[in-house]
């Protein structure tokens, strides 16, 4: 069911003044420095607009700030900077303007400073006027390029305890991250730790249980409000720890941070586009030093060979290839619903044995990646198949590193190690490809991001000619298929004909390469790459 409407907002908030000592002009256009003098700043709301100006007692000179990009600073008890940020940033004399206000008595200097947050709300809820006559609701980054559907619907999923919980209880994934920051407290010990999505506060507390000297848990659902709950009930780590409620994109922080920790993974380690939050925390909290838990991504790709998933999916669409349902004939829905069907990515834990081909991978360094490279991802792809049979499309997982400077620890998503709720994810394609032992397939895997916190898959797969004619180097088969990361087909409910501890053909030979030093994968990747 659909959440109503929010009412029609009302401006409750009456004009307010505020005598000043001093009001000086940052950003005077005279040559002459700019000299301060005694004004008053009046809060109000003018054409649904909410303003604040600042109009000098001896002149007619005065300024008009509009609250919705406008950030006040405290520099003391008595003194202000008051900042207006000036979005329209592609012309070129789209400056800032920034005023240093003074007060002289510190009871008016508090009740401004309230005031001002009160106003600021209240000017984001309503939004503001622009140039060209239409009104924004306050848009921040993260806005500009999610849905708000999306992000409503996203916010108010972590928001509920039912689902932290299932995170919590996913124990390979906990348990990791407990690890992970227990063996390395020297990089934790006495350090700021900035938690990036805190959720329930359970990594900011494994931080503060490591010797953190302070923690900042930010969290944007409101789920902040239980995490506050849970941190004010062990009071021990408590003090050490503020929750702060707002998107990492918005929020400001009063110092910078030696180790920023997160669980930023979605499904194909992209999904929900929280990595690009991440690396966000990394250019606007993390010291130039700074550590990241977790510090790499890698995506592994394999392609699979499962009969019995590829005529599931098929079957699912022979529903529409009835001539009379109650007298109605439903093919001329057929071709639709089964690219409905092969359009969904499949969601499950699957045999390692059923890859065909030793898996490559596609490093993503939290450390380096900028944000607008997660907007498109492209990864060339080759494999040589080890066993014969028909390929079925391509099965996709992911592991993290956690570069501490004690140990480094992987947590590992693959088939055949301990399940996670992440499970694995396969691309299938409605189109197989017949492949022998020692035959490479080539292809393309593209990503491309959309604004319902998700991704586009673009996968093709080719095996090259095989026997006579093979050294003429011509294509056979080519088989492709579009996906939406966002729809996925959660088959945990079916029977997993799963026989544990068999010897695999195809084994993956990431879970042995644990302990790789990083230097070590980029070159290997680099390697893969050259090699196509
Ligand atoms: N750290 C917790 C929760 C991980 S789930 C744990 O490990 O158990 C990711 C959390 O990040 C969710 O609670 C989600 O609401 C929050 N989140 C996602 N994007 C965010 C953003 N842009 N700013 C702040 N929090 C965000």
């Amino acid at each position: 069911m659909e959440a109503p409407p929010p009412p029609p907002s009302t401006n409750k908030l009456q004009q307010q003044e505020f005598t000043l000592a001093s009001v000086t002009d940052l950003t005077s256009s005279s040559s002459s420095s700019p000299s301060p003098s005694s004004a008053v700043a009046t809060f109000s709301c003018v054409n649904e607009v909410t303003e604040l100006r600042f109009q000098e007692s001896e002149s007619a000179h005065g300024f008009t700030f509009d609250l919705s990009s406008t950030q006040l600073f405290k520099l003391g008890q008595l003194q202000f900077i008051c900042v207006s940020h000036n979005s329209d940033s592609v012309k070129e004399d789209a400056f800032s303007r920034g005023v240093v206000i003074k007060f002289s008595d510190e009871k008016e200097s508090k009740v401004f400073s309230n005031s001002f947050e009160e106003w600021r709300k209240d000017s984001v809820g309503k939004g503001s006027s622009l140039p060209n006559g239409t009104v924004s609701d306050g848009k921040s980054k993260f806005d500009d390029k999610i849905e708000a559907a999306s992000a409503k619907m996203y916010f108010h999923y972590y928001g509920q305890l039912l689902h932290q919980q299932n995170m919590l209880q996913d124990y390979v994934r906990t348990g990791t991250y407990h690890a992970a920051v227990m063996e390395n407290r020297s990089d934790f010990a006495g350090r700021v730790v900035v938690d990036v999505g805190a959720g329930s506060g359970i990594l900011s507390m494994f931080a503060a249980l490591a010797g953190a000297k302070h923690v900042y848990a930010v969290e944007a659902s409101e789920m902040a409000d239980y995490a506050r709950k849970l941190i004010a009930g062990n009071p021990l780590l408590a003090e050490r720890i503020t929750v702060i409620k707002g998107k990492i994109e918005d929020i400001e922080l009063p110092e910078k941070a030696d180790v920023l920790i997160s669980e930023p993974m979605g499904t194909l380690l992209v999904n929900e586009r929280m990595l690009e939050t991440y690396v966000i925390a990394r250019d606007r909290f993390l010291s130039p030093n700074g550590k990241m838990f977790p510090t790499v991504g890698r995506i592994h790709m394999a392609p699979f060979s499962d009969e019995l998933l590829f005529m599931e999916m098929a079957n699912k669409a022979l529903f529409w290839q009835q001539q009379n349902y109650y007298g109605v004939d439903l093919t001329p829905l057929y071709a639709s619903a089964h690219q409905g069907y092969f359009s969904q990515p499949v969601v499950d834990a699957f045999d390692p044995r059923l890859l065909v081909a030793p898996p490559m991978f596609h490093v993503i360094d939290f450390t380096q990646m900028k944000e607008e490279q997660f907007y498109e991802i492209d990864v060339p792809l080759k494999f040589t198949a080890s066993v014969c049979g028909r390929v079925h499309g391509l099965a996709c997982w992911f592991d993290v590193l956690f570069d501490g400077s004690t140990v480094q620890r992987w947590f590992t998503t693959a088939p055949g190690a301990p399940t996670t709720h992440w499970y694995q994810i396969r691309c299938v394609l409605s189109q197989p490809i017949h492949v022998m032992a020692g035959q490479e397939l080539t292809g393309r895997l593209h990503l491309v991001a959309h604004s319902a916190q998700s991704y586009t898959i673009n996968l093709t797969l080719s095996a090259k000619m095989w026997g006579p004619g093979a050294n003429q180097g011509g294509i056979l088969q080519t088989s492709s298929c579009k996906l939406d990361l966002k729809e996925p087909y959660y088959r945990m409910s079916q029977p997993q004909v799963y026989p544990v501890a068999q010897e695999t053909p195809a084994q993956p030979q990431d879970i042995q390469i644990q302990s790789d030093d990083l230097e070590e994968l980029e070159l290997l990747q680099q390697n893969a790459n050259a090699q196509l």
